[in-house]
């Protein structure tokens, strides 16, 4: 089933077009990587499905909502930089973040239990966010995207700035994450795109140059090299 089909999106800032009509449709519980080197348009893509900007035109139709409804609420998205208070434990941040997005005290509780669970930092639950790694905080920003149990989550660079140890920490839970939700993710490097994703879409200056699965694009630049010795 079709989580959220993106049709001719574009997006001027002020008269300068840096995103010339992208499409594409995401499925349920399938990952697609957004991938493309600095300025190539991920976070500005990212931020319109995410709700936080407008897009200058096009459509971004999730299954079951009209065009204008407000989608929010099915969406789940942790931004580049996320914002962290270094000073409370990932368990409070979490139940903060949870009666935020509208659950009851109790609730709140429960639901930040499962995540810190599932996203493997239990035993520092107890522990303030600023002696946390860089790779527990993304998994935490995680947790905190996901907390309303969103039908897509958004992850705008999750791994870019991490080691090689939280790096692999990071890409394992959107492993397991995509036995539940929808995930779209942009990254500069094509390996983390592979290791989890389903489908790769290359974006290069505002449009999307090449998509497919892995193996589609490699059967693709095979094609493409005999073509060549042929000529
Ligand atoms: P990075 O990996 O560096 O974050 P990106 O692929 O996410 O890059 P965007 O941040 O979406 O790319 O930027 C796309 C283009 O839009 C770039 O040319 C950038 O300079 C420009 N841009 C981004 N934000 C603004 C803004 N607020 N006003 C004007 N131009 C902007």
């Amino acid at each position: 089933m079709s989580v959220v089909h993106v049709k001719n999106l574009k997006k001027n800032y002020q008269k300068h077009e840096v995103i010339k009509g992208i499409d594409f449709e995401l499925m349920d519980k399938k990952c697609i990587a957004l991938l493309g080197a600095n300025g190539a348009g991920k976070t500005t893509t990212l931020q319109m499905l995410s709700g936080l900007m407008k897009p200058t035109n096009g459509e971004i139709l999730f299954s079951g909502s009209r065009e204008g409804d407000d989608f929010r609420h099915l969406i789940g998205y942790l931004p580049q930089h996320p914002v962290f208070y270094d000073w409370m434990t990932g368990r409070e941040f979490l139940e903060y973040a949870g009666k935020l997005s509208g659950l009851s005290k109790k609730d709140s509780k429960k639901r930040t239990q499962e995540l810190l669970e599932l996203v493997g930092i239990e035993e520092a639950k107890n522990r303030r966010i600023g002696k946390y790694s860089g790779g527990m905080k993304q998994r935490l920003g995680i947790a905190q995207a996901i907390i309303h149990r969103p039908k897509l989550v958004i992850l705008d660079e999750p791994v870019s700035a991490l080691d090689p140890f939280g790096r692999r920490e990071v890409l394992e839970l959107m492993g397991r994450l995509k036995k539940e939700t929808a995930i779209l993710f942009s990254t500069h490097i094509l390996n983390d795109a592979e290791e989890v994703c389903d489908e790769i879409l290359f974006l290069h200056n505002g449009r999307l140059v090449e998509s497919g699965t892995m193996e589609q694009l490699r059967d693709k630049h095979q094609q493409a090299k005999i073509d060549l010795e042929f000529k």
